[in-house]
């Protein structure tokens, strides 16, 4: 068996075998035209690929990619023909440049939530064609000449057919580091940026900088692809890099799909192959020449989009042979995260807690403590502001006045990513999950800060290590919640009790000291709710601290140490859950409110 599983994984893999056989061989059987296409396919994969995971799996637009292509190609172009330097170190220089542009265009628009990314993408993209176009000395709108070929330990690509091979090297490189990304620590908090990025910052990621790092990212694959262009074409001119090109980049990412890095080569090969029957055929059709291959092309893609608006990869997916993800194997533990134990002091301190919402006061100067290893219930009628109140402890809301401690320090005022650093994970009220996402890489999420690996690192597989133990830890936490059967359906899939409880494996796979969980047992039957009970427990027992909203009385009367009720944004009482139960003022607020 265990000398089976590797090789049915080798044989599963086929489609992925046949490829790179296919593009093995292509050049020496197939007539030129082809080679050039495919050439073309590669560098336009390359693009594809970075805007795949910036645009359809971070959620991010740019209209800009077409310009850094241009960065690539002009930088080694005026380097190589009026410096006479080495394509090597142009190459070098272009990526330097192109870091410096994105990091600038990225630091400015992507701390903003809205359409500041595309703006400013567009108008760069805008500028940059001009001033190519314009610029003295490089050959204005009709180009640089005289490019030299590349050439590898003395062996000059001036063919086709050589230079495809080193096209394709770079692609597939490309693919597979890029492949490796997204199924990394950093990939998981990657695919949170579009629709979970309050989540995600609640378990330590800094999404700016996460989106200015795939942004990066991208615009360093689209360099890549205009050094090589430049060097096949051996001239360059401002066209290829201009808004329209960019726009193309954009279809062939959407096309294809952000379900699997092939996307970005499928949804090359068709806008590619699409525009170049379209040139041909139309004009013979119609027996005159114009733009209606624009016209033509642009229905076919809407129409396509609207067939398929994940693209086309999920479709090419469900003829491939599925693969059934294994269990993963143990791993040794990761460390603990010691939170230094408390100073004699309560754990969580909130000190006068205000917020308002415009007129609305939501938490209304409230103060209340909890206490190392203890359970503490905080209870009150729908709109009470309890939801608020633990938005304002984990830092998605800042606070109008009042002061939050945890483990003897003010944490509020930092952001939501570095009070989880100190050791603090949640669940939400209503359920944040990456539904796509299988349940175990949702709960692999929960344990970002647990293991440290970059992007250098993810790409090139050297974190092998940290991820089976990451992946280990996850499918323990999810047995623990009971949900063992379930470790590779997608999250989306469950139905919402359940979804609630995986959001309590992910807490607990960050290892917190304090677990503030947003009506936990909602939705759970009452078998289901025994059990969080039990689990509830067994973590106190252990040492962590929790802090629960819930608003089944049965559940948290059996379960805290003390009650804190609140009733219009304010503390209505507070004491041992005995107490609270025949406190006259309590049960006429929930009477009310009922
Ligand atoms: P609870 O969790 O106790 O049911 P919430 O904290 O969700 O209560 O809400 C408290 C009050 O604050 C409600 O009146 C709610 O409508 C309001 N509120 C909550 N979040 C916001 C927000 N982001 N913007 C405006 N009002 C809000
Ligand atoms: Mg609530």
């Amino acid at each position: 068996m265990s000398a089976g599983a590797p090789r049915s994984a080798f044989v599963r893999r086929w489609p992925v075998w046949a490829t790179l056989a296919a593009l093995a061989v292509a050049p020496a059987v197939v007539p030129q035209f082809y080679v050039t296409l495919l050439n073309y396919i590669g560098l336009y994969s390359l693009v594809a690929l970075g805007l795949m995971l910036l645009t359809g799996v971070a959620g991010q637009t740019s209209f800009g990619q077409a310009a850094f292509v241009g960065v690539g190609a002009y930088a080694t172009a005026i380097l190589t023909t009026m410096f006479g330097w080495s394509p090597w170190l142009t190459l070098l220089i272009g990526l330097l440049a192109t870091a410096a542009i994105a990091m600038m265009l990225g630091f400015v628009t992507l701390r903003m939530s809205g359409h500041f990314l595309p703006l400013a993408t567009i108008a760069w993209g805008i500028s940059l064609f001009y001033l190519f176009g314009t610029l003295p000395n490089l050959g204005g709108f009709t180009g640089l000449t005289g490019i030299p070929a590349l050439s590898i330990f003395g062996f000059e690509l001036r063919q086709e057919r050589h230079f495809y091979y080193l096209i394709w090297a770079i692609a597939l490189a490309a693919l597979w580091g890029t492949h490796n990304l997204l199924d990394s620590r950093l990939g998981r908090a990657v695919r949170a940026l579009k629709g979970s990025l309050t989540m995600a910052e609640a378990f330590g990621v800094d999404g700016a900088k996460l989106k200015s790092i795939v942004f990066l990212y991208a615009a360093l694959l689209a360099c890549v692809s205009g050094w090589l262009y430049a060097h096949l074409q051996r001239f360059v001119n401002p066209t290829p890099f201009s808004l329209t090109a960019s726009i193309e980049y954009l279809f062939m990412a959407v096309v294809g799909g952000a379900g699997n890095v092939w996307g970005a080569v499928i949804g090359a090969t068709l806008i590619t192959l699409l525009k170049e029957v379209l040139q041909d055929f139309l004009p013979k059709l119609l027996g005159q020449t114009g733009q209606f291959e624009v016209i033509v092309f642009g229905i076919l893609i809407v129409v396509l989009l609207q067939r398929a608006p994940d693209g086309l990869t999920p479709l090419v997916q469900r003829l491939l042979p599925r693969r059934r993800p294994a269990d993963p194997a143990p791993a040794p533990a990761l460390a603990h995260r010691a939170v230094a134990a408390a100073t004699g002091r309560p754990l969580l301190e909130v000190l006068d807690a205000t917020k308002e919402f415009g007129g609305l006061v939501a938490v209304n100067n409230l103060s209340f403590e909890l206490r190392q290893g203890e359970i503490l219930g905080l209870i009150g009628p729908n709109g009470a502001g309890k939801s608020t109140m633990f938005n304002l402890i984990s830092g998605l809301l800042p606070l109008t006045r009042g002061n939050v401690r945890f483990n003897g320090e003010t944490i509020s005022g930092l952001a939501p990513y570095h009070i989880a650093a100190r050791g603090l994970a949640r669940t939400f009220q209503h359920v944040k999950l990456i539904g796509q996402m299988s349940v175990l890489d949702n709960v692999a999420l929960g344990a970002f800060l647990r293991t440290r690996s970059g992007v250098a690192k993810a790409c090139l597989k050297l974190d092998g290590d940290d991820e089976a133990r990451v992946r280990y830890l996850a499918a323990q936490q999810i047995r623990r919640v009971g949900l063992g059967a379930q470790l590779h359906d997608a999250a989306g899939s469950l139905p919402l009790g359940k979804q609630r409880v995986v959001e309590i494996a992910r807490a607990l796979a960050a290892d917190p000291a304090l677990l503030l969980l947003d009506e936990p047992a909602a939705g759970l039957r009452y078998a289901e709710k025994q059990e969080l009970a039990n689990l509830l427990r067994q973590l106190q027992g252990e040492g962590m601290s929790i802090l629960l909203v819930e608003h089944d009385m049965d559940f948290v009367m059996g379960l805290t140490h003390r009650l804190v009720v609140m009733d219009f944004g304010q503390k209505l009482a507070e004491g041992l859950p005995a107490d609270i139960q025949r406190n006259p003022a309590v049960r006429e607020a929930y009477l009310g409110a009922a």
